[in-house]
C-alpha cells in the first residue's frame, strides 16, 4: 500500500544534515514524516520544487518590528508577513520599542498582541536598564522571551546600559547568553561633532572603530569574569574579530547582512542616508574581514537586523536621519546572491557554511540554546518548516511586504528567492 501524507514536496534538491540530496518530503500531522523517494507516495496537496533547493525554514534572531509605539514604521503583521515570504519561518524581535520591553507586563503585552498577528514563530528579547536589572533573571526566563538584550552605546529608542557597574550587574543578573550591541557610549559622545551635516559618510568617522573595539573588549572581559555566555550583536570591523576569537570561552558572534554586503564610501554615495545604520557599515576591508570569519566558522549567526523606519525618518539632514534599513524579506535572497560571488564566500550551496541558512538551527541552537526557549517559540515546530528557494528570479522592490518601503532603486536583481511568494497561512508555510 502506498504512503499518504497531507502535502508531498517532490523532487527538489533538500538540504540535509549530510548534505544536499535529490528527494521528496512527505508532511504529516505539520511534521515532517518522510525524506526519500516517495515516488509512489499519495498525498492530499503536492507541491513540484523541481528545480528548487529546499532548506529548513530560516531563523532570524535580530530584527525590529517597533510595536508597540511606531506602527508607522512595521507592525507585527506586515513584518511577519515579509518574514514569510522571504523565507524566514522564526524571528527574535528586538526590546527598542515604544515602550521598550523592560518588565514582565511589557512582555506579555507584546505576546498578547502577537498571538493572533504574528505569522512566523516568534521570541522577544528583554531589554536591559538600570531600572531592570534586579529583575533581569526573572525576565530573561519568561515564556516567550529570547533573552535579554543590552544596549552599551546609543542607537534607536531608549535604551541604554553604559556605566561599568551597571554592565556588570547586568552580566551577573541571569545566566542565558546575553545579546549586546557593543558601541562605546563616552566615546559616540565625544565624537558626535565629528558626523557632518548632511554627510552620511561622516557615520563611520564619528563611530569609528574604536568606539567598537573599546566597548567589545571591555563587555567580553567583563562577561569572563561574570561567567556569563555572550551574543555580540552585528560585529561591524575586522579589528573586533580577533578580540572575540580569543573570548570563545564566553562569546558568540552575528554579522548582520547590511555590513557583509555594503561598503563605505560607495553605500553612502549610493544610497546617502539609507545607508546610515548602527554600528556603521566601514569600508571593504571589514566587509572581508566579515566574510573571512563566515567562512573560518568565526561568525555563528547572520541576521537582517531588520530595522525599518518612515521615509521622513531617512530623510531629514543627517545626523537628524534614523539609523537602520529593512531587511527581513531579502535575508536569504543577498545571501544567496552573495553565494554566487568566490571572492566573499568560499563554497557554493552544497558546502554553505553553517550561520548561511542550510543549518540555522544548528547555528541558532549553538548560540542561544534553543530547546531552552518555550512559550511562543514552539521547539516542536522547529523540524517541520520548510522553505524553497529558486535559484533565479529578479525581486522588484514592489514585492517587499513592509509597512515602510525603503528600498532605493526601482529593481535589485538577485540570484535566489524564496518560491511561491503567495499570501502566506501558517498551514501554507508551518508545513
Ligand atoms: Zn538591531
Amino acid at each position: 500500500m502506498s504512503e499518504r501524507f497531507d502535502l508531498l514536496i517532490r523532487g527538489g534538491m533538500c538540504a540535509t544534515p549530510s548534505g544536499i540530496v535529490a528527494a521528496d518530503i512527505g508532511v504529516r500531522d505539520g511534521r515532517i514524516a518522510a525524506i526519500g523517494a516517495l515516488g509512489s507516495a499519495k498525498a492530499a496537496e503536492i507541491f513540484d520544487a523541481r528545480g528548487l533547493h529546499v532548506l529548513p525554514g530560516i531563523i532570524d534572531t535580530h530584527v525590529h518590528f517597533r510595536e508597540p509605539g511606531h506602527l508607522e514604521k512595521e507592525d507585527m503583521e506586515t513584518g511577519s508577513t515579509a518574514a514569510l515570504l522571504g523565507g524566514v519561518t522564526s524571528v527574535f524581535e528586538m526590546p527598542n520599542t515604544n515602550p521598550p520591553t523592560t518588565t514582565r507586563l511589557l512582555v506579555e503585552d507584546k505576546l498578547a498582541r502577537a498571538a493572533q498577528r504574528m505569522h512566523c514563530d516568534h521570541a522577544f528579547y528583554v531589554g536591559a536598564s538600570r531600572e531592570n536589572i534586579g529583575a533581569l533573571s526573572e525576565l530573561e526566563r519568561l515564556p516567550g522571551v529570547a533573552g535579554v538584550k543590552a544596549f552599551l552605546g546609543s542607537s534607536t529608542g531608549t535604551l541604554l546600559l553604559d556605566k561599568e557597574d551597571a554592565i556588570v550587574q547586568a552580566l551577573k543578573a541571569g545566566c542565558r547568553r546575553m545579546a549586546v550591541h557593543s558601541e562605546d557610549e563616552a566615546r559616540l559622545q565625544e565624537r558626535a561633532k565629528l558626523a557632518m551635516p548632511g554627510d552620511p559618510r561622516t557615520h563611520p568617522v564619528w563611530r569609528d572603530i574604536e568606539t567598537a573595539t573599546r566597548s567589545t573588549e571591555r563587555v567580553l572581559k567583563l562577561a569572563q569574569a561574570a561567567g556569563r555566555p555572550l551574543h555580540i550583536l552585528h560585529v561591524a570591523s575586522a579589528e573586533e574579530l580577533p578580540l572575540i576569537a580569543a573570548a570563545r570561552d564566553v562569546a558568540t558572534v552575528e554579522a548582520a547582512v547590511p555590513h557583509l554586503t555594503l561598503a563605505a564610501p560607495e553605500c553612502y554615495e549610493k544610497l546617502g542616508t539609507y545607508a546610515q545604520i548602527n554600528p556603521p557599515i566601514r569600508d571593504a576591508r571589514h566587509r572581508d574581514a566579515l566574510w573571512r570569519a563566515v567562512n573560518d566558522g568565526l561568525i555563528d549567526v547572520v541576521g537582517s537586523d531588520h530595522a525599518p523606519h518612515t521615509r521622513a525618518d531617512k530623510e531629514r539632514i543627517y545626523p537628524q536621519t534614523a539609523s537602520g534599513m529593512p531587511g527581513v524579506q531579502t535575508l536569504v535572497t543577498l545571501l544567496q546572491d552573495a553565494l554566487e560571488d568566490p571572492e566573499l564566500v568560499a563554497s557554493s550551496l552544497d558546502s554553505i557554511p553553517d550561520p548561511l541558512a542550510v543549518t540555522p538551527h544548528a547555528a541558532n541552537s549553538k548560540a542561544f540554546g534553543l530547546r531552552e526557549i518555550i512559550g511562543a517559540f514552539q521547539e516542536q515546530r522547529m523540524d517541520r518548516d520548510v522553505i524553497c528557494v529558486t535559484p533565479l528570479l529578479s525581486l522588484c522592490c514592489f514585492d517587499l511586504s513592509y509597512t515602510a518601503e525603503l528600498t532605493p532603486g526601482d529593481e535589485i536583481a538577485l540570484v535566489g528567492y524564496a518560491a511561491d511568494p503567495s499570501p502566506p497561512t501558517p498551514s501554507h508555510y508551518f508545513c
